[in-house]
């Protein structure tokens, strides 16, 4: 039995900090029509400002995509200035949420222990939460990916049980390979992704490891999407400029054909 016959692959957008509400909108009618027989499941990580309206134009049209938000706070409500809590985003229409994104952790200076407040958060809230991992170009030429990556996805995991990391997806972000061009080789994937799998199999169990989703983000394209996702350990992709046409995204989404049973 293949891998990806019992992982549902995902293919994922997110779209960082870019377009208006109509855009958004327009992006979810136009990209519905071209998605409709995919194999993979489509998720889209809209601005906050996008969500309740794409949420519900997805429903309307039956598109066959989960939209999502970018990031959330830990805490379930407060005086938090400037924060969004798990409930508000649900509230929203949102089915999932990016978490520990580097961008987040380079810019923001968000660490493993908050992040993992926030998964906690996002399972209390029936949020499923895509939980971003990975090493900087330093990192990688010091020879300490897997130390990092070990790290990352042990801190950030901490007190989650087995059961809750049945719905947890992980995306694999070497950060050299975020909107730098640079995109991993298949094979350098593909063998980091077994090595997530392999840190989640010593703590929670092969079977835990087994199903766990783990995509691959960074630079992916139209052009390297299919040799991607034909690796044995890579469930799906990240993908964030590429995502920000409709072109491009469907063209991502519509390489992967699943694969013979
Ligand atoms: C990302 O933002 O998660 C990402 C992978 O970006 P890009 O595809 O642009 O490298």
């Amino acid at each position: 039995m293949s891998h990806k016959s019992s992982r549902r692959v995902i293919i994922a957008g997110n779209w960082k900090m870019y377009k208006t509400i109509e855009e958004a909108i327009h992006f979810v009618e136009t990209l519905a029509p071209k998605v409709l027989k995919s194999q993979a499941a489509v998720y889209l990580a809209v601005p906050f400002t996008a969500i309740h309206d794409t949420a519900k134009k997805a429903k309307e049209l039956q598109a066959r995509l989960k939209i999502g938000a970018q990031n959330m706070n830990d805490a379930t409500e407060g005086a938090f200035t400037g924060e969004i809590a798990a409930s508000m985003l649900s509230d929203a229409g949102a089915e999932f949420v990016i978490l520990g994104h580097s961008e987040r952790r380079q810019l923001f200076e968000e660490n493993d222990a908050f992040i993992n407040k926030k998964v906690k958060r996002a399972f209390s809230e029936k949020l499923q939460p895509i939980l971003c991992v990975g090493e900087t170009l330093q990192e990688r030429q010091e020879g300490r990916f897997e130390e990092v990556i070990k790290t990352q996805i042990l801190n950030s995991l901490k007190g989650v049980r087995a059961k809750e990391l049945g719905t947890l997806v992980l995306a694999y972000e070497p950060v050299w390979a975020i909107g730098t061009g640079k995109v991993a080789s298949p094979e350098d994937a593909n063998e980091a992704h077994q090595f997530c799998r392999n840190v989640i199999a010593e703590k929670w169990g092969e079977k835990t490891a087994f199903g766990l989703r783990i995509l691959y983000g960074g630079s992916v394209k139209p052009e390297n999407a299919h040799d991607l996702l034909a690796q044995e350990n890579i469930d799906g992709l990240l993908v964030g400029g590429a995502s920000l046409s409709v072109e491009t995204f469907s063209l991502i989404i519509n390489s992967y054909q699943g694969l013979p049973v």
